[in-house]
């Protein structure tokens, strides 16, 4: 075992080398060569999402709940009210930030396992004319299931509102395409898909519904109307950048476009869960959800129904070989979780399973003596 661990969570993740050394350099965040990296981060994220012609990128300090919470408390105005379209953890966060940001928010539900409907979405629009802002989560991380986010965005522009897309875990790798794609605001952060350290959230935000956004935001810090017009102004962060972390996500999109873009990120993902799934079910583990809305980000496995591998004695085994694990997130049943995704292929997914098979050996020859 090395002292880096791989792991398989949904972020932070495992990064690749470059990305890690492009942090041993110190910044002057007012000097004119960290201006130019900041310009370019901007830059290159608004082209992961072909959103030049329509949106502006507005990075900010922080997790990636601190950009949904600062894109809530902007976009949302005084008359607003927010429909979450929930089948998971993320979605019902989405709902207690607007409610606690004092905005008018209800939730859309569906099961955990199961996709959002478009079709209850324009109901549920047509019902409500008080609507003025949907959410969708691309990819419940609580599961791994992959919304359907073009049928969504096409229901939402119909009825005329706006759509906010929670992309913490899918932007980088599942296409979004705003050139194409009616999405009002796009949510993501540098420790996912973009294979970056934790401590950038950004979103993507159509130019007009930004600028029409000045003075809505309750907080100072958390106001990305002001914090555009920050990098508008001068080129510069309003408060102390993560200097060390904006460099290492500028070099993680460099390697990003290198490696083909979304389509190749999205190929090497899909082909790290086929070696992930076949492995696992060869060793009798259970996919949770339906293989159709699995997407190839994070997997979530039902736990042994005889209580034989309990999370804890599976994580550390697995752990003491290297590989670290997470635990599920569901309110219904006994799961773990896998990722998919990080600076890993089809090999350290090979070497996944012959762990799970040596920790399922131990467990079995214990339980036999
Ligand atoms: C990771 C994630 C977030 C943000 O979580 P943080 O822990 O704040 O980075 C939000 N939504 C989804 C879907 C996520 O996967």
């Amino acid at each position: 075992m090395t002292d880096t661990p791989i792991l398989l969570t949904p972020g932070p993740l495992t990064t690749r080398i470059e990305t890690r050394r492009a942090m041993l350099r110190d910044w002057g965040s007012r000097d004119p060569a960290f201006i130019a990296l900041t310009a370019e981060l901007r830059e290159r994220l608004l082209a992961v999402a072909k959103g030049e012609g329509t949106h502006v990128a507005v990075p900010l300090q922080g997790s990636g709940t601190f950009i949904v919470e600062a894109a809530l408390a902007t976009l949302l105005g005084r008359g607003s009210k927010l429909l979450v379209l929930c089948n998971g953890a993320y979605g019902e966060r989405m709902v207690a930030i607007a409610r606690r940001l004092g905005h008018a928010a209800e939730a859309l539900r569906w099961p955990e396992h199961r996709p959002v409907e478009p079709e209850r979405v324009a109901a549920a629009l047509r019902e409500d004319p008080a609507i003025t802002h949907v959410a969708l989560v691309h990819c419940e991380t609580t599961t791994g299931l992959l919304n359907p986010l073009p049928a969504v965005a096409a229901v939402v522009a119909e009825a005329g509102r706006h759509l906010l897309l929670d992309a913490m875990s899918s932007f980088g790798a599942i296409a979004i395409d705003l050139s194409v794609l009616p999405v009002a605001a796009v949510l993501a952060s540098s420790n996912k898909c973009l294979e970056g350290v934790p401590g950038i959230g950004f979103a993507l935000i159509e130019r007009r519904l930004l600028d029409a956004a000045a003075g809505n935001g309750p907080s100072t810090s958390l106001d990305l109307h002001a914090q555009w017009h920050g990098f508008e102004k001068d080129g510069q962060w309003r408060f102390t950048p993560p200097v060390q972390v904006v460099a290492a996500l500028v070099e993680a999109l460099r390697l990003l476009d290198a490696e083909g873009g979304p389509p190749a990120r999205l190929a090497r993902y899909a082909d790290n869960l086929a070696v992930l799934l076949a492995g696992m079910r060869r060793l009798g583990f259970e996919l949770f959800l339906e293989e159709a809305v699995q997407a190839p980000v994070i997997a979530t496995f039902r736990l042994p129904a005889d209580g034989s591998l309990p999370f804890g004695r599976f994580y550390d085994a697995l752990a003491a070989r290297g590989f670290l694990i997470y635990p599920g997130k569901l309110t219904q049943a006994e799961t773990f979780r896998i990722g998919c995704i990080g600076a890993l292929d089809r090999q350290d997914f090979a070497r996944l399973i012959e762990a799970v098979a040596a920790v399922l050996g131990e467990v079995r020859s214990a339980s036999a003596a």
